[in-house]
């Protein structure tokens, strides 16, 4: 089976955006690949996190991934931090990436604007963690959204100059593109991707938020103010509109050519209703799942120590091969 490697960050509540862009097909994909899924906690630190919420942010993850369907037995399903294997990797691809490549980086860029009085080295060097995490399992596919694609250039840059200098060490991984809901905006400014991090938390929905609120921010969603109001999809004339579509899409099933008939002469309001309506079915049943996870910590334990120590296993036999390759003596 083709290995797959993906992960999202606990850099706070995981939302629609991640589970559409993310969960969905993670979970999708667990019978046809050989699936490593993870929560990325070196990569959160990027960004400054309070380490209590960090901490809970990172149990709440895996509570999600699991109610979400990802399958720990299927899937090998891990904390970043508890794979040592993947810092050490990235020590040794950070010296085989080059300034001008991380320059390039739009994420940097994005974040460090964001961020301006916390514009550390790990910021900047994140793509090359991100190319350990996915180069140590030799990934064949990585589901991306479009905001990492970069990254995985990256990654696949610098697998490529490893392996012209040592010889086939890397598999050159190969971008997973979903067939749907590739990317979810911000409900307040459909310019720009949702993110769980935003500031402005009416841009996103959380996966754990009350249903109430979920409906009412779906429904403060900024549409446009087009004189005729028509619904119809359009990302970039109709940015909002079209998000919503996506969302309802999502969360329904349905394709979007299926669902635009059903809003001829209809209002925003009425697409807005639709969409927290089903937003909040496909979400009910997920956070009953995960509150009943969520308060078994001795299972979150032992599903995290299994999932680390098979992924830590697999990870050794990658950074063996780098070490002896650049020329480090192993530990007598
Ligand atoms: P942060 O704001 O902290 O960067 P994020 O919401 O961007 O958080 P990440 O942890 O960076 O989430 O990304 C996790 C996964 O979710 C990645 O595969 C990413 O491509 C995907 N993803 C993130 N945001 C969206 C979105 N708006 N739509 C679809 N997929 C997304
Ligand atoms: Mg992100």
């Amino acid at each position: 089976k083709p290995i797959v490697l993906s992960g999202c960050q606990p850099s706070g509540q995981l939302t629609i955006g991640n589970y559409m862009g993310a969960l969905k097909q993670w979970v999708a994909m667990q019978q046809d690949y050989d699936c490593l899924y993870m929560l990325v906690d070196l990569h959160a630190i990027t960004v400054r996190q309070e380490a209590k919420a960090l901490h809970e942010a990172t149990l709440d993850g895996l509570a999600l991934y699991l109610a979400c369907g990802i399958d720990p037995q299927q899937s090998t399903l891990f904390i970043q931090s508890q794979v040592p294997e993947h810092a050490q990797l990235a020590w040794v691809l950070n010296c085989y990436t080059q300034m001008g490549e991380l320059n390039r980086m739009t994420q940097f860029k994005d974040k460090s604007a964001r961020n301006i009085n916390n514009i550390n080295a790990g910021l900047y060097t994140y793509p090359i963690l991100m190319a350990a995490d996915i180069l140590i399992y030799q990934a064949n596919q990585v589901p991306v959204g479009d905001d990492q694609k970069q990254h995985l250039e990256l990654a696949r840059d610098v697998a490529t100059r490893f392996n012209n200098i040592y010889g086939e060490t890397f598999q050159i991984p190969e971008p997973y593109i979903p067939e749907f809901g590739a990317r979810i905006m911000s409900l307040q400014d459909p310019a720009k991707k949702m993110s769980k991090s935003d500031d402005n938390p009416n841009n996103f929905v959380g996966l754990l938020e009350e249903p109430k609120k979920i409906a009412k921010k779906i429904k403060k969603a900024v549409t446009d103010s087009d004189e005729q109001a028509r619904i119809y999809f359009d990302p970039q004339e109709k940015a909002g509109v079209s998000n919503l579509l996506t969302l309802l899409s999502g969360a329904t099933g349905k394709s979007i050519n299926d669902l635009v008939p059903d809003y001829e002469g209809k209002m925003y309001g009425h697409l807005k209703t639709d969409v927290a309506d089903a937003v909040v079915a496909l979400l009910e049943p997920i956070q009953t799942r995960f509150h009943e996870l969520r308060n078994d910590r001795s299972e979150l334990d032992r599903v995290m120590k299994e999932g680390a120590d098979k992924a830590s296993e697999r990870a050794a036999v990658t950074l063996k091969k780098v070490y002896e390759a650049v020329g480090f003596i192993p530990h007598p």
